[in-house]
This record gives structure tokens, C-alpha cells and sequence, in this order.
């Protein structure tokens, strides 16, 4: 890892997007994104409600199948264009393999989707267990260590209800992190929370980037991108429209239609 190094150039390739393209029916969602993670850069991605972006996010993590290009993962094909432009048909991915690269994809949702009668504690602990195989005790202790990361040591016997909006979405991080993954993905992980609850996720997302997670954030806070990102991408109607650092894509975007978006959110 190159630490605060922001194009990080000599890091290993975490995730690749070729050429990538979807449609849902008529809609054509994705038109061709090509996009580069390295491991310990924060990439941020920003662009108007329905350009993409959680599309694009979903497709990383096999909860949509591409219909064109190319998904890497740690070097290995998450998608790809089952017709090649050598002709040949690649082999279908079996579901164990999809579960074995979805472990290694943490996401958090704008929408916590922590199990209700499960304590936070319990909920952290699952994922070990039952996909992982870990012991009981062994992923216990661990669960705990992560509570207190996103500081919820005290709230480890509370149930989602009892809690916040800003710690139920502290809790669907930690529970993310109890999977060890090498990339996590977050889909607007603020925007259904009440503003005074934003500062405490985001500041465990900062932490997060500083302990040099490699994260791919879909985000509608300027100020955390600016401050965090690595690089910006902006995205406009399925397609990458600019990217570059935060002073680039923020101080002096090129293109007209970035400039737009930016004062409509600035
Ligand atoms: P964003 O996250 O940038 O707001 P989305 O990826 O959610 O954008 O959506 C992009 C476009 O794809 C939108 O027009 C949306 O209505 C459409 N879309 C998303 N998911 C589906 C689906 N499962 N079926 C049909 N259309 C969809
Ligand atoms: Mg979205």
C-alpha cells in the first residue's frame, strides 16, 4: 500500500470494470463503464438519482448480471460478455463460486437490512458463522472488537429498534467487516438517515478509508468525497462522464454536464 499517495499507481488492481453495459429491457442503464479500484483507494461516485450508480454497484457484486464487458475482483472475472469478441462462451459461473467472491464484497445499503429480532452483536456474529464456518466464541470476540470500532462497545445487547438510524448503520458496516472483505461498496450510505446522524457514519466511513480499506462509495456528500475520495467519478445517463481527483472533479470540472450536477448539490 502507498499510503497517502492519491493515484496510489503501484497498488494491486482490486477491481476492473471493462466496457461494461446493461439494460433493463429498453432502458439502457449502463452504456460501456470502465472504472479502476487499487487496493487502499477510496473511489467516490456521484451523478444525478437514475444515472446508474447503484446498477453499476450491484453489478460488481452479482446482484445483476452485465449484459456486455468485463468485471474483475481480485483478478477474477465477477462478469463478463458471454459471447466474446473471440466467439467463444465462456463457462458459466457456478453459485459456489459467486458465494466465494461475494465474501469478499462488503456492501452497505442505504437501508441498514439488519435482521430486527437479532441483537447487534448477533447480527455481526451471523455472517462468520454460518457462511464462514467460524467458531462461535472466535466470532463473538471479534464482533465485539468491530462494535467498538464503530463505537457501539455499549450497544452490542441492543436490538435494530432500539437503536438509531446512524448506529443500525454503524452496525450493517461492522457487520459488513466481520466478513473481512478486500473491497466494500456502500449505495448512499447517509441518505435515508436525519441529518444530525450523518456525521457519525461518515466519520466511521473516514476512519475506515484512513485504515486503508479499499472502498467504492456512492455518495451524495460532497464534503466526504472531497475530503476522503481518492478519485471522483461522475456519472451521467450510464456512463462515466469524468473522473479525477477531488480538486479536479470539484474545483474545475471540465465537462458541462458535471458543472450542472455540482451546483445543484454544492
Ligand atoms: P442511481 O443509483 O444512479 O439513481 P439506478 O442504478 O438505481 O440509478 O437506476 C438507473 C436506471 O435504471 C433508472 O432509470 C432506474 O429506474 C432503472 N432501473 C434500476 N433497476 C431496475 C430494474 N430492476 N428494472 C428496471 N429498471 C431499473
Ligand atoms: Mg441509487
Amino acid at each position: 500500500m502507498t499510503g497517502t499517495d492519491p493515484a496510489k499507481p503501484t497498488a494491486e488492481v482490486v477491481l476492473s470494470a471493462r466496457k461494461v453495459r446493461k439494460h433493463f429491457g429498453e432502458l439502457e442503464v449502463l452504456r460501456g463503464i470502465d472504472l479502476e479500484v487499487r487496493a487502499g483507494e477510496v473511489l467516490c461516485v456521484i451523478g444525478p438519482s437514475g444515472s446508474g450508480k447503484s446498477t453499476l454497484l450491484r453489478c460488481f457484486n452479482h446482484l445483476e448480471k452485465i449484459d456486455a464487458g468485463r468485471i474483475e475482483v481480485d483478478g477474477e472475472l465477477v462478469g463478463y460478455e458471454p459471447h466474446g469478441a473471440s466467439g467463444s462462451r465462456l463457462r458459466e459461473r457456478r453459485p459456489r463460486d459467486i458465494r466465494h467472491q461475494r465474501e469478499r464484497i462488503g456492501m452497505v445499503f442505504q437501508r441498514f437490512h439488519l435482521f430486527p429480532h437479532r441483537t447487534a452483536l448477533q447480527n455481526v456474529m451471523e455472517g462468520p458463522i454460518a457462511v464462514k464456518g467460524r467458531p462461535r466464541q472466535e466470532a463473538e470476540r471479534r464482533a465485539r472488537e468491530l462494535l467498538a470500532r464503530v463505537g457501539l462497545a455499549d450497544r452490542a445487547d441492543h436490538y435494530p429498534a432500539q437503536l438509531s438510524g446512524g448506529q443500525q448503520q454503524r452496525v450493517a458496516i461492522a457487520r459488513a467487516l466481520a466478513m473481512e472483505p478486500t473491497l466494500m461498496l456502500f449505495d448512499e450510505p447517509t441518505s435515508a438517515l436525519d441529518p444530525e446522524l450523518v456525521g457519525e457514519v461518515l466519520g466511521v466511513m473516514r476512519d475506515l478509508a484512513r485504515s486503508g480499506m479499499t472502498m467504492i462509495v456512492v455518495t451524495h456528500e460532497m464534503g466526504f468525497a472531497r475530503e476522503v475520495a481518492d478519485r471522483v467519478v461522475f456519472m451521467d445517463e450510464g456512463a462515466v462522464v469524468e473522473a479525477g481527483s477531488p480538486a479536479e472533479v470539484f474545483t474545475a470540472p471540465r465537462h458541462d454536464r458535471t458543472r450542472a450536477f455540482l451546483s445543484t448539490v454544492l
